[in-house]
């Protein structure tokens, strides 16, 4: 079994309008833009990242805005639902600033009895900020006090589409089992990260989702540094997964494989983090390229559609 998974690192999805995106992110959410830069393999396309202060992993949500994407279509064999984590007794007040800002929330109790707001993101992504005891400072910048801002993620409800091979190889990474209600699995990586709890809700035989905007294009999990995560790789593939070779990602290293139940894993380090290249009082503030991109930058400059801070 793998020991190095410490939690989610961060979760990306895909969108269509990338001002819409950071408008919905950086205010009623009020999370921090700790990067704007673009896409490694469709420069023309951003990355937009948010989380806290400076993108601790375990709160980062990160977007590829496709500015004609589609809309997804919901189903298995992909992450349903993602988590953020907020403080005990304060849904009621998320919902009425969601409410104030066009977002309908509602509230419910979740399968394992926490208090759950559910909503939707700007492509109908589906949210829902969970109420927890929870230590990590919040990003109080976005005008949101430190009792009420989201602390980073509490969980994300996988629905693969297989036989229970999804819930193995969480297991295999180290997760294990908390509770099972209501067809839903509850794991947790026990001295983790604040964000050390997956759901899963296998589904066999529902249609497979089609991705779009709306969509988890792929979930990362958090491993300490490069060492780490060879060590991930090297358990992944002796048990049979096809893993990517370690691949720089300017803020972090990734590796990427595809679960049996259809659902895109990444391993990505915590270091080097989001503020090797800007000072953190600035982060996310400037256009950011990936070094085989610079050339591109006058283009992109040009041509990327202006956001808003
Ligand atoms: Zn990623």
């Amino acid at each position: 079994m793998i020991k190095h998974i410490q939690g989610l690192h961060h979760v990306t999805s895909i969108a269509s309008d990338p001002r819409a995106n950071n408008a919905f992110f950086t205010g009623p959410l009020g999370l921090r833009r700790v990067k704007k830069t673009v896409n490694f393999d469709a420069p023309d396309v951003y990355h937009l990242y948010y989380g806290d202060e400076v993108g601790t992993p375990g709160g980062v949500m990160t977007y590829f805005p496709f500015p004609n994407a589609v809309r997804g279509r919901p189903g298995g064999g992909e992450v349903g639902t993602t988590r953020f984590s907020i403080p005990r007794g304060t849904a009621r007040a998320w919902a009425d600033r969601l409410s104030g800002s066009g977002v309908t929330a509602s509230e419910s109790t979740g399968p394992f009895g926490e208090t759950l707001l559910s909503f939707s993101g700007p492509d109908g992504d589906a949210f829902a900020l969970v109420e927890s005891d929870d230590p990590r400072d919040p990003w109080t910048g976005g005008g949101l006090s430190a009792d009420m801002a989201i602390r980073g993620f509490h969980s994300a409800l996988l629905r693969p589409r297989d036989n229970g091979a999804t819930e193995e190889l969480l297991r295999f990474m180290g997760y294990e089992e908390v509770d099972r209600r209501n067809g839903v699995l509850r794991l947790a990586i026990g001295g983790g990260n604040a964000a050390n709890v997956i759901d899963v809700e296998t589904l066999p035989a529902a249609d497979w989702a089609a991705q779009g905007a709306g969509s988890v294009h792929h979930i990362a999990f958090s491993v300490k540094d490069r060492q780490t995560q060879d060590a991930v790789r090297k358990a992944l593939t002796d048990t049979g997964y096809r893993v990517t070779p370690p691949i720089d990602r300017d803020y972090f290293w990734a590796i990427y494989f595809r679960t049996p139940g259809g659902i895109l894993f990444e391993v990505a380090t915590d270091a080097p983090g989001f503020d090797r290249d800007e000072d953190r009082a600035h982060l996310g503030e400037t256009l950011k390229l990936p070094r085989q991109h610079e050339h591109l930058r006058a283009q992109l400059e040009r041509d990327l559609q202006p956001i808003g801070e």
